[in-house]
């Protein structure tokens, strides 16, 4: 081996070793910021790697791709309100994988009919996922923001005709696999690709979004995998092997917190219909004056926040935390509880909450807080509605039943922060605001939160 190949294996080997150390680092809220600079570490050493163990035939190109990248790269960084951070990671996607499909085509032109077998069988995947999750992510980013109607789009017969499309472009590989020099199958599976992408994702509510973000996450990762058995480049395999699962992974928990499986989050177009199932909700809800409120607040021992989808709408991190820092000043006890899929992305809560510099141990795992809540004198549900929804653990004919919850209506008293009626993501009553011990605080979550606290310093 030439010194600079094995200059090229060894920072391949140090990539591989810091990008394996990076996902343990994601894996919790202390470690992650750690994970990420060892991610980005790993990143830097696979360039350096590639760029001096490979044969380069003009710099311009790679330079002004630089460039360009970096750009783009710190304006998103910068610029991207938290509030777009959804859409974001699905443009980083798309990205991601036409470069994986553009780098197939470029070797399909150069050294199409002189691939192996196996070669040609891994060219035909990466082109048939990096095709699909290209466009899929763009339709995920573009619902997400709007672009596009959020809503489901389905129509009669969806499903067989999305089958078609993919026997049609499974066909066109086989026929590229057999006769390599048949331009047509290669082409054809590609645009077939394109539009199989666009399929998969519309009949999607923007709702779902993150889980099949993370599906395509996963897609795109094992684009690169692929483009690394046909490039014979190991640090692609490895990180696209590392992307590709822990993006299934990742659905995988996802759809577990929601109690949905995986092909009804893809074929099942939730949210385009409100299903009517059966509730235990009933009865009045008890207003309670922010008065009162404060007043409880102020003489509780222990208080656990349980933050949802309406703490990121208001935007009351900053207000939560300022509540918090004044209850602890105090002397009482202040945690938060975190529910897995509580808002719309992954961590949806954690980043808010980082964001606003609440401390990493006051956060709970949902399994660490719910033995605590027959404890908790108060617990302040700011803005979520499923993921506290009694039903889901009492009646096995609900909608989200299985669903596991944090189970803040065993709290001695619980306020539910929220503007008015509005359900929550699954359209379900939830028989929590009907119960003895609690009470609603109506009102935009940021605004109640800067008047409780205002309140509770005249206690
Ligand atoms: P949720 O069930 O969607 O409920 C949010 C509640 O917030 C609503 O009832 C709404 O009531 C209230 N709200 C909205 N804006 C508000 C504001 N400005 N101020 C105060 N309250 C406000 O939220 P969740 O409990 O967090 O549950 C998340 C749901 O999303 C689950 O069903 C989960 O399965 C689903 N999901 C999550 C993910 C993920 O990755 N996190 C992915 C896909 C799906 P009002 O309108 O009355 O104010």
């Amino acid at each position: 081996m030439n010194p600079t190949t094995w200059f090229m294996e060894a920072t391949y080997l140090v990539a591989s070793i810091l990008f394996v150390l990076a996902l343990k680092g994601m894996s919790h809220p202390d470690t992650a910021r750690r994970g990420m600079f060892l991610a980005e570490a790993g990143m830097f050493a696979a360039i350096v790697g590639t760029l001096i163990g490979t044969h380069i035939v003009t710099w311009t190109w790679i330079i002004a791709g630089l460039a360009i990248g970096s750009i783009i790269g710190a304006w998103m960084a910068i610029w991207v309100p938290m509030t777009a951070m959804p859409q974001r990671p699905a443009l980083s996607h798309a990205f991601g994988a036409l470069a994986a499909a553009l780098v197939g085509i470029g070797e399909f032109v150069v050294r199409g009919t002189q691939m192996g077998g196996v070669t040609r069988g891994a060219l035909g995947f990466e082109i048939m996922l990096g095709a699909l999750t290209t466009t899929g992510s763009l339709i995920a980013a573009s619902k997400l923001q709007g672009i596009i109607e959020g809503k489901p789009i389905q129509f009669r017969g969806q499903n067989i005709v999305n089958f078609t499309i993919f026997l049609a472009m499974v066909a066109c590989f086989a026929a590229f696999w057999i006769h390599p020099s048949a331009h047509i199958a290669f082409y054809s599976m590609l645009g077939i690709a394109f539009v199989f992408g666009i399929m998969l994702v519309i009949p999607i509510g923007s709702a779902d979004m993150p889980v099949v973000m993370s599906l395509l996450n996963s897609y795109a990762g094992l684009a690169s995998a692929a483009t690394g058995f046909v490039l014979g480049n190991n640090v692609l395999i490895i990180a696209g092997t590392l992307d590709g699962f822990s993006g299934l992974i990742l659905s995988i928990l996802m759809c577990k917190a929601m109690n949905r499986s995986i092909t009804n989050v893809l074929f099942g177009g939730f949210g385009a219909v409100i299903a009517e199932a059966s509730s235990n909700a009933g009865g009045v809800m008890r207003e309670i004056s922010l008065d009162d409120a404060a007043m409880q607040l102020a003489f509780a021992t222990r208080v656990v926040f349980v933050p949802g989808y309406g703490l990121a709408t208001a935007q009351a991190q900053h207000a939560v935390r300022e509540l918090a820092e004044l209850l602890e000043s105090r002397g009482v006890s202040v945690k938060y509880a975190i529910h897995p899929v509580a808002g719309r992305m992954p961590g949806h809560m954690n980043v808010l909450l980082a964001e606003a510099n609440v401390p990493y141990s006051e956060l709970c795992e949902m399994d660490q807080i719910n033995p605590e809540f027959p404890t908790t004198d108060v617990a302040v549900v700011i803005g979520a509605n499923d993921v506290v929804n009694p039903d889901a653990r009492d009646n096995p004919k609900s909608l989200i039943a299985g669903m596991p919850i944090l189970e803040v209506d065993r709290a001695k008293s619980v306020i539910v922060l929220k503007r008015g009626q509005g359900r929550g993501f699954s359209g379900l009553e939830n028989p929590l605001f009907f119960k003895p011990r609690t009470t609603m605080l109506y009102g935009d979550a940021k605004s109640s939160l800067t008047h409780l606290a205002q309140a509770v310093q005249h206690v």
